[in-house]
């Protein structure tokens, strides 16, 4: 069941719960997304980074859409991270349900205006958009991008720049990073900044870097308007770690379908707790009306 994010998180804001959106570079993690959203009977979206569309091709939407619409459960299909108004196009091209323009980086009044164009262009072919204000933090190996050092988002600039571009979801910088954390720098989550945006900001916002944050934190801000938390790097370490234990002991090993279950399955298990985390179990029959 194929939703645009617009409806898929409206549900989610209005229950206190966030929906997962899993970064998908391959087949293998759109299974362990759908597999683990219908064991757990949660909503989720499968988000597809520019650098992912370069290694899987134009025509891996077409598949996604495909097992999209064979499940029952609500998925929605996300440009993660859009970096102008040309990827935005590709993306819509392709059947995405829903894009994000990231110019977090322009100033105020340019991010403004490029969000403001794409939100035009999207809302008129039914496609929701999520874009970003203040900086989210990098880490590491993450191909996501990010800055060196977190601008926070500022609740008042928020609030002008939902009214101003009619943006659908917004992306707060309170304290994530992408990628993996090293210990020394683990960050902790501004929850305080948080509550101000929710009260000037009417739309569900967004939390990029939902991996290796502490659970009681990431419990919280669902209660205070975050409806869908980002997740690549915890799913993507389980899979290979356990696929890197499995080709080290099985020097030989060549066939995928010898390879890949427990790979599969080691990653599936962190999806699912993730679920569990963000309170989105149990929660697709919500949608089904
Ligand atoms: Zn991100």
């Amino acid at each position: 069941m194929l939703l645009n994010m617009k409806n898929l998180l409206k549900t989610a804001y209005e229950n206190q719960f966030a929906v997962g959106s899993y970064n998908v570079a391959n087949s293998e993690f759109v299974r362990v997304v759908i597999k683990a959203a219908e064991e757990k009977k949660a909503p989720a979206i499968i988000q597809i980074h520019p650098n992912e569309i370069e290694l899987l091709g134009d025509e891996f939407t077409a598949y996604v859409r495909e097992v999209c619409q064979r499940t029952s459960i609500p998925i929605a299909i996300h440009l993660d991270h859009g970096a102008s108004v040309q990827d935005v196009m590709r993306a819509i091209r392709n059947g995405f349900t829903s894009v994000m323009i990231d110019a977090s980086h322009a100033s105020f009044e340019d991010n403004i205006a490029i969000t403001k164009e794409v939100v035009q262009l999207a809302h008129a072919v039914d496609v929701s958009v999520e874009a970003e204000l203040g900086t989210i933090g990098s880490n590491d190996n993450s191909s996501e991008g990010g800055a060196d050092e977190i601008l926070y988002t500022d609740p008042q600039d928020a609030k002008t720049f939902v009214e101003e571009t009619g943006v659908d979801t917004l992306a707060v910088a309170i304290g994530t990073s992408h990628g993996q954390y090293k210990h020394a720098g683990k960050p902790e989550l501004k929850l305080e900044l948080l509550k101000e945006i929710y009260q000037q900001v009417a739309i569900p916002l967004v939390l990029h870097g939902g991996s290796d944050n502490k659970d009681e934190e990431i419990s919280q801000t669902y209660l205070h308007g975050v409806s869908k938390i980002n997740l690549s790097t915890d799913m993507k370490n389980a899979f290979f770690q356990e696929m890197r234990n499995f080709l080290t002991s099985n020097q030989g090993a060549y066939e995928p379908d010898v390879i890949m279950p427990g790979a599969r399955s080691a990653a599936k298990e962190v999806v699912k707790k993730k679920m569990d985390l963000f309170n989105s179990t149990n929660h697709a029959n919500l949608y089904y009306k």
